[in-house]
């Protein structure tokens, strides 16, 4: 039979940008085919072992029968008990184990799920702009619109609830927030989230606080929980990762915790698509929040340690870099004269150092690049070597 068979994917899916961190991939594999020797400070992922004793309860849970069978929808009893003891101990926030937790494969697939299990196609959702991208997809997939806030240095990188029309707001049906902020490295403040939490009760918004980076803050800064305010647990639901706070990227699980009835949605929506997440991986995530939490800070203390030295290295180079307060990513003008995917192309190709373009986090971010201090100091360091050797400055 020679029938030409062709079946197409779905309009959602085409319609969907592509991901330039796929358009990321192709430049790398050009470079390597090349011969070039990359220092890659585009990426996010943690360069570090997960602590050794998080590994240890894998180990013993994976030779346990009762580990082998699907997980519970929710999550273990023990993870969902170790978790609002976490939160009582870091936030001091009342979470009831039995009802206010979802076990998720991670934030991400979380807050995909959460924007598919509440936007009706025309319902608009709100995500400030730079934004790590899952955070518009579920809304496109659901048919749903968007309404992006610029954050800028001139904002200190918080939207500007004023400049949301009154109709917009009406229609409005989830808020997404980020902070610590990938890519911009910002940090929220009080005031802001109060706000916030007004905003949204005014409106009628379930606000979607994802805390990735919790933990990863500096300077002796901790992080907000949102429920730590007067108001938050009628309105919110916070998303927490253990990718970061530990280096178990790989291991795919986290958790969204909130009301009963906001909880109970997100978790009908999965109980729809997937299984839950592995025991094992659980049992070692009990283990990383009841541990001696000093084993989880050194991979803080080690990102603290580059963010001071490459601060100074890009000041050297002339940009107006200060030691980061929070996350992993230096966010940085481009050069004048440049947009972002110009001028982090010439720097692969002159160099062999990855950075992201800032296009890739939003459609308001093109005179901005986004570099990780996710690589060994050494490699660091060379990486700024290059730059410098190839006249690579800001002006
Ligand atoms: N939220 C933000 C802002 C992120 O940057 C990331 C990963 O880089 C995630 C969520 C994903 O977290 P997880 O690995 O738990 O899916």
């Amino acid at each position: 039979m020679n029938t030409k068979v062709e079946i197409k994917p779905s309009e959602k899916l085409l319609k969907l940008p592509k991901y330039i961190f796929a358009e990321l991939d192709e430049w790398k594999e050009e470079a390597r085919a090349k011969g070039q020797d990359l220092i890659d400070l585009g990426i996010g992922n943690p360069d570090g072992a997960t602590p050794y004793t998080i590994v240890d309860a894998a180990v013993e849970s994976v030779r346990r029968p009762e580990s082998h069978g699907y997980p519970s929808f929710r999550g273990k009893k023990e993870f969902r008990n170790a978790i609002s003891q976490w939160m009582k101990k870091r936030y001091n926030v009342d979470i009831d184990p039995d009802t206010e937790i979802q076990t998720l494969s991670g934030a991400k697939e979380g807050l995909a799920m959460t924007a598919l299990a509440y936007t009706n196609p025309g319902d608009i959702n709100i995500v400030p702009d730079p934004y790590y991208p899952v955070l518009s997809r579920g809304t496109w997939v659901a048919s749903g619109e968007i309404l992006h806030l610029p954050l800028t240095p001139e904002n200190n990188f918080l939207p500007d609830l004023d400049s949301i029309p009154e109709d917009v707001a009406r229609r409005a049906k989830l808020f997404f927030v980020n902070y610590p902020n990938n890519p911009t490295g910002a940090m929220a403040t009080k005031e802001f989230f109060e706000k916030l939490i007004k905003f949204c009760t005014k409106y009628n918004i379930l606000l979607v606080s994802d805390l990735a980076y919790a933990e990863i803050c500096y300077g002796g800064r901790r992080p907000i929980s949102i429920f730590e305010l007067e108001g938050a647990k009628d309105i919110a639901v916070e998303f927490h990762s253990f990718s970061k706070t530990f280096n178990m990227a790989g291991w795919r699980i986290g958790f969204v915790v909130g009301k009963k009835e906001y909880i109970d949605t997100i978790h009908n929506m999965k109980t729809n698509f997937d299984y839950g997440t592995s025991n094992l991986v659980q049992d070692a995530a009990v283990k990383a929040l009841t541990m001696d939490f000093s084993n989880a800070d050194h991979v803080r203390m080690n990102y603290e340690r580059r963010s001071n030295f490459v601060a100074q290295r890009l000041q050297a180079l002339g940009w107006d870099a200060k030691p980061l307060q929070a996350t992993m990513y230096f966010w940085l003008k481009v050069p004048n004269g440049y947009d972002s995917k110009t001028f982090c192309r010439m720097v692969l190709d002159k160099t062999g150092v990855v950075l992201t373009p800032g296009i890739a986090f939003g459609t308001h971010s093109d005179k901005f690049f986004r570099l990780s201090i996710v690589q060994p100091d050494a490699r660091l360091h060379e990486a700024f070597d290059r730059l410098a050797a190839a006249g690579i400055r800001f002006v």
